[in-house]
């Protein structure tokens, strides 16, 4: 979406055309359904349009239940802070107020063509005096203060709610993204690495490229906690972050997914290449002598086991997590600080495999 259709005049109608289909769903103009009809309206998400346009295909009116399910899918759990909550009130009044002005503007408008009219056929007629054409003059001014003073009152009203609108927007981006953070790390939650995952899987479906998921843990983290206590603890957890991040590529998406587990997921990237990250990363923290922030003491390294699965196309990302998983498990059980490959865990047996 470009910013430009966000703003300035734009903006406005496109403000305007969200309400207005928000309107022709007969929905209540909510926060959350004024996001969703605005992502809808700008093609902003290809997969919220295609779930609303099939809410409509289906032909039945759109239920504020259906809203609720297309805005918890899109756009996460989130409950919305007070603060935008309210936002998105004053915005909806604000848009209410605006569309009053330009319907009142309109009846102005059409008032004013009619005073030209009469004044027009007035001057045909060769026949009008002095005074017929200074009571014409005068009816014609008072009609045009009266236009530009509502067109005046009108532009002002819809500047005002595109920079409104234009706040809510921002307020909804930083609470999307606070929810979606780890606040320890920085690094995305578990609940953007489960969106993230979903959306990654329906991607290589349709487009048939790879997806590789990468999970990791750090080794023996509940002695080292033991031993230098949870702060240290969690600046180990802030240094693996780090250390993910800086060797994933920008398209992956490194998340925490647990406590001292870890999780990068890899578009278009095949178990070869996961593997040779996950390798990478792994020795950069092996690597790395830590300092304990708080005293300056040396800690030694940490080390962490990864495990790394490729997408089978069709599967749910259950089961891709559970393989990446049991490679995970089988670093740690083949002594830890490793990266275990798919391809390398022990074929099922016969019987099972069924
Ligand atoms: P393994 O090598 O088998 O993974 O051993 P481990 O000790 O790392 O495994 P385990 O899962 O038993 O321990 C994980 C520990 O991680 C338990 C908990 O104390 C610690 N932990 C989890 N979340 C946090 C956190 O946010 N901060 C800190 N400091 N510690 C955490
Ligand atoms: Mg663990
Ligand atoms: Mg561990």
């Amino acid at each position: 979406m470009l910013n430009s259709e966000l703003t300035g005049p734009e903006g406005v109608l496109l403000g305007h055309r969200t309400i207005a289909e928000i309107g022709r769903q007969i929905l209540p103009v909510s926060p959350q359904n004024y996001e969703v009809w605005l992502t809808y309206l700008t093609h902003a998400s290809p997969d919220l349009r295609q779930a609303v346009d099939k809410l409509i295909a289906s032909g039945k009116p759109i239920s504020s239940d259906d809203m609720e399910q297309i805005y918890e899918r899109f756009f996460s759990t989130t409950h919305l802070s007070t603060q935008v909550m309210e936002t998105g009130t004053r915005i909806a009044h604000e848009i209410a107020d605006a569309l009053d002005a330009l319907k009142r503007a309109g009846a102005t408008t059409e008032r004013y063509g009619a005073t030209l009219n009469v004044a027009a056929d007035s001057l045909q007629n060769s026949t009008i005096d002095g005074d017929a054409l200074k009571r014409l003059i005068n009816v014609l001014a008072s009609a045009t203060t009266e236009m530009s003073k509502q067109n005046s009152t009108l532009s002002h009203k819809l500047a005002q709610s595109s920079q409104e609108m234009e706040k809510l927007r921002t307020s909804l981006r930083q609470a999307r993204a606070e929810a979606l953070t780890d606040a320890l790390t920085g690094i995305a939650n578990r609940k953007l690495f489960d969106e993230t995952l979903r959306l990654r899987k329906e991607e290589a479906d349709t487009e048939r490229t790879e997806l590789a998921l990468l999970l990791g843990d750090i080794d023996h983290f509940k002695s080292f906690n033991d031993t230098w206590g949870h702060q240290t603890g969690d600046q180990v957890i802030r240094f693996v972050a780090s250390a993910l991040t800086k060797f994933a590529l920008p398209d992956h998406l490194v998340a925490r997914y647990g406590g001292e587990e870890f999780a990068v997921i890899m578009p278009r990237t095949s178990l070869r290449d996961a593997g040779r990250i996950a390798d990478q990363i792994r020795s950069a923290i092996e690597a790395k002598r830590l300092v304990r922030r708080s005293t300056n003491e040396t800690i030694g390294a940490v080390t962490v086991s990864f495990g790394a699965a490729i997408y089978v196309p069709g599967e749910t990302v259950g089961t891709l997590i559970s393989r990446a998983d049991e490679c995970l498990y089988m670093s740690k059980r083949s002594g830890r600080n490793r990266v275990t490959l798919e391809t390398q865990l022990p074929p099922i047996p016969a019987s099972s495999a069924a």
